[in-house]
C-alpha cells in the first residue's frame, strides 16, 4: 500500500477544481456533452474535479511530459459523483465496461484519471484507438500498433507510474491513483 494510515490522515483529500490546482493541463469532458459511449449529457459541468493530492501527482506528471517530451495532458473524466454512475449503469449495465454503482467506481472515490496526451498544438496524440473504445485495442499493452503509438501509450504510462498511479489492462487511457481504495466513494454535487 502506498499511504500508511498515519500518513493517509495527513493528507488533503478533499475534492477539488483541478483548474485551481493546474491550469495548464487540458480537459475534455466528454459527459458534459453527448459525445461519449452513452449518447447522452451526464455532467451538468465540464469542469474536472479531483481529489487534491491527486491532482497534485497528477501535476508532477505534467510538468515531466512538457520538460522531457514536450507533450502535456488532457484530461477526459476524474471525479464522478455516484449519481451519474448510476445513470451510466441505467443506460448500459455491462460490468465489463462500467462500474456497478453497488460497489462503485475509482472514479467514484475521485482517485482515478482518464488521460491522453496532447502535443504543444494541443492535439491529441494518436493512441490508436479513441477515449472510451471498448475493444481490445484499448488493451494497454495490445500488441498489434505501430511503433510510434506503442511508445507514446509506453510515454503515458510510464510517467502516470513514475507520480503515483497504476495502469489498468482494458484500457490506455485509465489510471487508479495508488491507495485508490483509501478514498472514499462520494455523492457530491458538481457545477
Ligand atoms: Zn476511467
Amino acid at each position: 500500500m502506498f499511504f500508511s494510515a498515519a500518513v493517509f490522515a495527513q493528507i488533503d483529500t478533499s475534492i477539488v477544481f483541478l483548474g485551481d490546482i493546474d491550469s495548464t493541463i487540458a480537459t475534455d469532458v466528454r459527459y458534459a456533452t453527448k459525445n461519449n459511449f452513452t449518447g447522452q449529457i451526464l455532467y451538468p459541468t465540464d469542469k474536472v474535479y479531483i481529489r487534491k493530492i491527486v491532482g497534485e501527482s497528477l501535476k508532477s506528471a505534467q510538468s515531466y511530459l512538457i520538460k522531457n517530451y514536450n507533450l502535456s495532458i488532457k484530461v477526459f473524466d476524474a471525479y464522478r459523483p455516484l449519481s451519474v454512475q448510476k445513470k451510466m449503469w441505467e443506460i448500459f449495465p455491462n460490468p465489463n465496461y462500467v462500474a456497478d454503482p453497488s460497489k462503485g467506481s475509482r472514479h467514484n472515490r475521485g482517485a482515478a484519471v482518464d488521460v491522453t496526451l496532447i502535443d504543444s498544438n494541443g492535439n491529441e496524440i494518436d493512441m490508436g484507438t479513441e477515449y472510451d473504445n471498448f475493444t481490445e485495442k484499448a488493451h494497454s499493452d495490445y500488441p498489434n500498433l505501430p511503433e510510434k503509438i506503442k511508445n507514446d501509450r509506453k510515454i503515458l504510462r510510464d510517467t502516470m507510474i513514475k507520480f503515483g498511479f497504476e495502469p489498468i489492462e482494458s484500457e490506455w487511457w485509465h489510471f487508479d491513483y495508488n491507495g485508490w481504495n483509501k478514498f472514499s466513494i462520494l455523492d457530491i454535487e458538481i457545477n
